[in-house]
């Protein structure tokens, strides 16, 4: 049986994964990558990328392969008989953002990885780990028929929403806390190369009731444009929907204002998991990231910029840190905390019938509240920011925690 020997193990290829692969080895480490699929790989996404992604991007080195992306200024939020310009906002971050498909993204955050010289095992799934206490000291994987070991003083967690590992190590993810359900397709569009994303927030279920999620319309400047459908749920609100026909109306909703031709291509659904509701997210020599640490904007779904950043905080953790037991946890509630915590009790409160309803119209019709909507649901505050906005959502962050019965992380 083939056995492997590295620094670090990191599990998971996606964004969260090559992110923490490129930044442990550009410190110096050995780091092996393993990922259960074959690159180039697709997932179920928006492809949107927010500033806040594109900035993490920067500093992986993709600067040159943005370039040839198409760049987009802001938001279109349409809904209740308006539709509001929002541009970017938020001091400390790029001005633009941009859509890739994930199938590319994720294959060139990927190539940064193996140019930082990490080792990447693709087609290899992780199935188990052996433990000592809480050490990993073995993860066993699997190739085809064949079996793998790969043992590492330190292993990082990336395996997304599902997170098997998650499985054998006792991590929880809480659904009494909101998640997402989302689906996306893509689809010819005349209006490919338009300069902003659009998202509908008036999203109509069967009965005509409106939805406590919303529409997008990512333009990808390849002759095709995302589009997809996503709602909140928790526990107590299941949200009882065939995403995929809702999907199949919104888009033919949206035809002829898209220029919209031919039939949806790769429909694809999956859940989130959202604002760090998930516990047990680190061991002596582990940490999850990304999706498996519940590391999804609780307003939006947005991801990839967490997994990026996520993935790069715990490469820094290697250096400074020896358990990482609290450490990791306590490192992510210092970032994402106060953050989480109001967005996902927001969140929360948007699952209850008839909230949408009465408020959509109010919000819709003041621009500057729907700008600071997008700068707060676009995760646009970063801890640098001093303007009012960001201590006001702070502030609003720190009380929520203070009510939270179970913090982000926990
Ligand atoms: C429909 C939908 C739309 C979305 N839209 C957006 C959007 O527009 N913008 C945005 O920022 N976010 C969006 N998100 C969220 C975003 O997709 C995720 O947050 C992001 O992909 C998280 O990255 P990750 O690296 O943690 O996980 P993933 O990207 O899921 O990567 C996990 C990797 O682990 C691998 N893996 C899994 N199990 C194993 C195993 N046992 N062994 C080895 N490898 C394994 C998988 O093959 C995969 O490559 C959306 C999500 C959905 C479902």
């Amino acid at each position: 049986m083939p056995e492997f020997n590295s620094d670090v193990l990191v599990v998971g290829g996606g964004p969260a994964g090559s992110s923490a692969a490129t930044w442990a080895a550009r410190s110096g480490l050995s780091v092996i990558l393993i990922d259960k699929e074959v690159f180039p790989r697709d997932k179920p996404c928006g492809d949107g990328l927010t500033p806040r992604a594109i900035h993490e991007l920067l500093a992986l080195g993709l600067g040159e392969w943005l370039e040839t992306r198409p760049k987009n200024l802001g938001l279109r939020a349409a809904g209740f008989g308006q539709e509001l310009l929002l541009p970017w906002d938020g001091p400390s971050l790029p001005r633009y953002g941009s859509a890739a498909p994930r199938i590319e993204l994720d294959n060139r955050i990927l190539q940064v990885a193996r140019d930082a010289g990490v080792t990447v095992h693709d087609g290899v799934a992780a199935t188990d780990v052996s433990l000592d206490g809480d050490v990993i000291t073995a993860v066993h994987a699997q190739r085809e028929d064949e079996s793998i070991t790969y043992r590492s003083k330190h292993v990082i967690i990336a395996d997304g929403v599902r997170s098997q590992l998650g499985r054998k190590l006792k991590r929880e993810w809480h659904r009494d806390t909101a998640y997402g359900v989302a689906a996306r397709a893509y689809i010819t569009s005349e209006r490919s190369d338009d300069e902003w994303i659009s998202s509908h927030l008036e999203l109509r279920g069967s009965q005509n009731e409106v939805l406590s999620g919303y529409g997008w319309i990512f333009p990808l400047g390849n002759g095709e444009v995302n589009i997809g459908v996503g709602t909140l749920a928790t526990q107590k609100r299941p949200a009882d929907l065939n995403l995929r026909a809702l999907m199949s109306q919104y888009t033919e909703i949206r035809r002829e204002e898209w220029k919209l031709s031919g039939d949806l291509r790769l429909p694809w659904s999956a859940m989130l998991p959202m604002g760090g509701a998930v516990s047990g997210i680190a061991g002596s020599n582990f940490m999850f990231i990304g999706d498996a640490a519940g590391c999804v904007n609780p307003l939006n779904g947005e991801g990839i910029d967490y997994g990026l950043e996520t993935g790069r905080l715990a490469a820094q953790m290697l250096a400074s840190e020896t358990d990482f037991t609290h450490a990791w946890p306590a490192e992510l509630q210092a970032h994402y905390g106060y953050a989480f915590s109001i967005a996902r009790r927001l969140a929360g409160y948007l699952t209850v019938p008839r909230l949408l309803p009465t408020l959509g119209p109010i919000g819709m019709r003041s621009r500057s509240l729907m700008k600071v909507a997008l700068r707060v649901m676009g995760n646009l505050v970063t801890e640098e920011d001093k303007d009012l906005v960001a201590r006001v959502w702070r502030g609003a962050g720190k009380v929520s925690t203070a009510f939270d019965q179970r913090k982000p992380f926990s």
